[in-house]
């Protein structure tokens, strides 16, 4: 089966073969898709004959966004935390430990259920590509049954044993951390294609840090790193030194990290949810950029510190409040979260891609940001198959 999407306003193909920029945006364009690949993109007057053909009347189409931070498989929700911090409480790592109670409490099919709806709505939004991480269960059982039911949507799981310490472990850290790279690790690794930890005050220690991804990078697991999001410490330099996919969260960055980053294949993939949603100062994109950082956005859809799952809410943000510009943002919330995940088949329009389009009720991605809150996001494929 063949289709040609057609009379494109603006196209954003992300392939840098294009144009001089790196968004490669064309216009009066159109995409042909076969099965479930990209086989053509062009002009709309070189377009090649399909079995079907869909007019975009005149709109803007964009690659599915790949969210590349998630924390999608969890019980309960946070709503008194955040009306709580609202009205003036810090947010604290320790708030985790609630979820963790609640997400044992619940069973495998209540946890599809929630787990199949955030997906939903990210379809819904022009998400097609989201990681998805555990960090929920921190014991083997649990840990062990959050990565599996990651694994039944996604092929991009990531185990996150060492998330924050069990209240069963509160003083005894390190003996946790032996549990997380032994039995925990034995269990999980199957499942995963990455290792995480968060390595922050209040959760795990540099030292901490490096034996849990160490651990993971032994069991062939690819590491990421959430750090410096309550403050400034050494998690950034870590993920560099270790070779990390993605560091994550960034809101603290000191020059040294900045410097490190700009000269390592790292990403920095900034989740600007987190910052709406714990009213904590926004990153300086604009600064990160402008030091040769390759920058992602993702949503970090939890229920603690961001439950926005709306990759057009992230943008909105980024370019309100975090120096980028319309094209960047959104280049960082589809190339940009393919590169955090180390793909090259996602986040980009062009033979042989992933056929993942999002046609936008918009003449122009600059709307995403311009119209907030508005669901722009008009039809999504999926692998070719029209899925919203
Ligand atoms: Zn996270």
């Amino acid at each position: 089966m063949t289709t040609l999407l057609t009379n494109i306003a603006e196209l954003t193909t992300n392939d840098p073969s294009r144009t001089a920029d790196p968004t490669g945006t064309l216009h009066d364009a159109a995409v042909l898709i076969d099965g479930g690949r990209v086989a053509w993109v062009g002009a709309v007057g070189d377009a090649p004959d399909a079995e079907e053909v869909v007019d975009a009347g005149r709109r803007a189409v964009i690659p599915g966004f790949v969210d590349s931070h998630s924390h999608l498989v969890f019980g309960g929700d946070r709503a008194e935390e955040f009306e709580a911090r609202m009205a003036g409480q810090k947010y604290a790592a320790g708030g985790i430990r609630s979820t963790v109670a609640a997400t044992r409490a619940a069973s495998d099919d209540a946890l599809r259920v929630r787990l199949r709806g955030f997906l939903g709505e990210m379809l819904a939004q022009g998400t097609t590509t989201v990681e998805i991480k555990s960090g929920y269960g921190l014991s083997v059982a649990d840990e062990e049954r959050l990565v599996r039911l990651a694994a039944e949507v996604t092929p991009e799981v990531t185990f996150l044993g060492a998330h924050v310490v069990p209240a069963e472990y509160a003083d005894r850290a390190d003996d946790y951390v032996d549990l997380v790279v032994g039995p925990m690790l034995d269990a999980c690794a199957p499942h995963a294609k990455w290792i995480d930890v968060f390595c922050e005050t209040g959760a795990f220690t540099v030292p901490q840090s490096r034996r849990v991804l160490e651990a993971g990078i032994a069991r062939g697991l690819a590491p990421r790193v959430h750090a410096s999001q309550l403050g400034p410490g050494e998690g950034v330099r870590l993920a560099v030194e270790l070779g990390a996919a993605s560091v994550d969260h960034g809101t603290y960055l000191t020059d040294d990290d900045i410097a490190a980053l700009a000269a390592s294949d790292t990403v920095l993939t900034l989740l600007p949810g987190v910052e709406f949603s714990t009213r904590q100062p926004y990153p300086d994109a604009r600064r990160l950029i402008d030091a040769g950082v390759t920058v992602a956005l993702a949503c970090d859809t939890n229920p603690g510190s961001s439950f926005t799952s709306s990759m057009p809410f992230c943008i909105a943000i980024a370019v309100r409040d975090m120096g980028m510009t319309p094209a960047e943002a959104v280049w960082a919330a589809t190339a940009g979260g393919a590169g955090a995940l180390r793909r090259d088949d996602v986040g980009i329009i062009a033979p042989g891609a992933r056929a993942d389009l999002v046609l936008l009720d918009a003449p122009t991605r600059i709307h995403l940001a311009y119209r907030p809150g508005v669901p722009l996001v008009r039809r999504v494929w999926k692998d070719g198959v029209p899925v919203a």
